[in-house]
């Protein structure tokens, strides 16, 4: 049963409380600053939010969640995005929630009951293993690594990069090629979940992105998989369904990323507001008194506007007509609200002066950490086309 309005008013508001209360105000974000210290901090409020009954909102009442519409779900990220840790202290965070999805919407007994029941708990994190450095990931139907059926196995050889959060997770959706004949390339890959200590699973590096290593679920990491056997009950799905899999992860997911920026720019917004306010050049002439300074406020305001009734509007469509009716709308917010992403952080960081390139606040570290929301989950120009193309198909009788 759906939650009512009045419901989902009191829910909003105790998580708007938690997340400045107990996690805005105390945020941390030094480089050296390492995930696994923040453990133990981030568990502790882990803690907190579950005793709320708040844990994994993002989940159907099915499996323990707040059954919330996307709609909904949306408003609730744009709070957590508050905050860098926000999502992953709610158990909602990338990419365990897109594994999440596909497991409850693609997994066997086995797989729900061995890698989705510890997931949805918080008891072990996973991650998402498709692109690879030889290939371009804009073109995800070229890709080298190999499952080859061997009895009741699969014998896993390839190279992946950028498999964020692969550190420290239990397991790994790979995105594979098992049909490499198959005449139609959407049918050559499957989707397959390898045990991080399997033999053959090779966490090469955890890759510097920007000056910043990472660790834990904060990094990115180099995979081999060599010779890497793993059971054919851990397949997701049938054979040959790894793109139709992968693309149902992609619109909600989408909404996800979009409303944290959104989020994100509210917060940034902030700072850039009490800066210009209390940053003076000269006596009683705070940076608030300059146009450029003022330009940047109203143009910032209108965009983040615009980026939360986008996506809040995409999401709705997603809710009553299903994503594959909203594909010209995820794709528009996609490239649209990481760009305005963009622009705002490259303000704020500006109106901070020097201090906007120290990790004194959070400015600096999302600027180096949300440059790529560009780029992951398909780079604008591959949005940008998708949209182009469909728009002109009405227009070409
Ligand atoms: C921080 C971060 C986290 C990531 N996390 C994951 C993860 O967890 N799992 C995973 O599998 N992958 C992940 N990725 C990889 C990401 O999905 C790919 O980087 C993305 O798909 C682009 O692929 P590529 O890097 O190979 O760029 P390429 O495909 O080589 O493209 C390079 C550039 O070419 C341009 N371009 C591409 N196609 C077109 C086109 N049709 N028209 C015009 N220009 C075009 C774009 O500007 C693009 O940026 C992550 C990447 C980053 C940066």
């Amino acid at each position: 049963m759906a939650i009512t309005d009045q419901e989902f008013q009191k829910i909003k508001s105790t998580i708007k409380d938690f997340i400045k209360e107990e996690m805005v105000s105390e945020e941390k974000f030094d480089v050296k600053h390492t995930f696994e210290e923040q453990l133990p901090y981030l568990e502790e409020k882990r803690n907190k939010v579950r005793s709320l009954g708040l844990f994994t909102p993002q989940i159907s009442k099915e499996y323990g969640g707040l059954g919330l519409s996307l709609h909904q779900l949306g408003q609730i990220y744009e709070i957590l995005g508050h905050t860098f840790y926000g999502l992953y202290v709610f158990n909602c965070q990338a990419p365990d929630a897109g594994n999440m999805e596909i497991l409850m919407d693609h997994g066997s007994d086995y797989q729900k009951e061995t890698f989705l029941k510890p997931l949805l708990n918080g008891d072990i994190r996973s991650c998402f293993s498709m692109t690879e450095p030889e290939f371009a990931g804009s073109n995800p139907t070229m890709m080298g690594t190999i499952a080859k059926k061997d009895g009741e196995n699969y014998v896993i050889n390839g190279h992946k990069w950028f498999t964020s959060s692969a550190d420290g997770a239990s397991f790994a959706i790979a995105m594979v090629v098992t049909d490499p004949d198959n005449p139609n390339p959407y049918l050559r890959a499957s989707q397959i979940i390898v045990p991080t200590d399997t033999e053959g699973f090779k966490l090469i590096r955890n890759i510097s992105v920007m000056g910043d290593v990472g660790d834990g679920w904060n990094a990115h990491a180099e995979i081999r998989y060599e010779n890497c056997i793993v059971p054919e009950k851990n397949l997701l799905g049938k054979a040959g369904e790894g793109f139709k899999i992968a693309q149902d992860r992609l619109g909600p997911g989408r909404i996800h990323h979009c409303m944290r920026w959104v989020g994100e720019c509210e917060r940034m917004f902030d700072m850039m507001c009490n800066r210009a306010l209390t940053r003076e050049l000269a006596p009683n002439k705070p940076l608030a008194t300059k146009q450029t300074i003022q330009n940047w406020i109203a143009e910032s305001r209108a965009e983040i506007n615009a980026s939360r009734l986008m996506v809040l509007d995409t999401a709705k469509k997603i809710d009553e007509h299903g994503a594959n009716s909203a594909k010209v709308e995820i794709s528009t917010i996609k490239f649209y609200v990481a760009n305005v992403l963009q622009s705002v952080l490259d303000r704020v960081l500006q109106v901070h002066g020097a201090l906007g390139m120290t990790d004194d606040t959070p400015i600096a570290f999302l600027y180096r950490h949300e440059r790529a929301a560009r780029i992951y989950d398909g780079a604008d120009e591959v949005h940008k086309a998708r949209v182009a193309r469909e728009i002109l198909k009405s227009y070409s009788k």
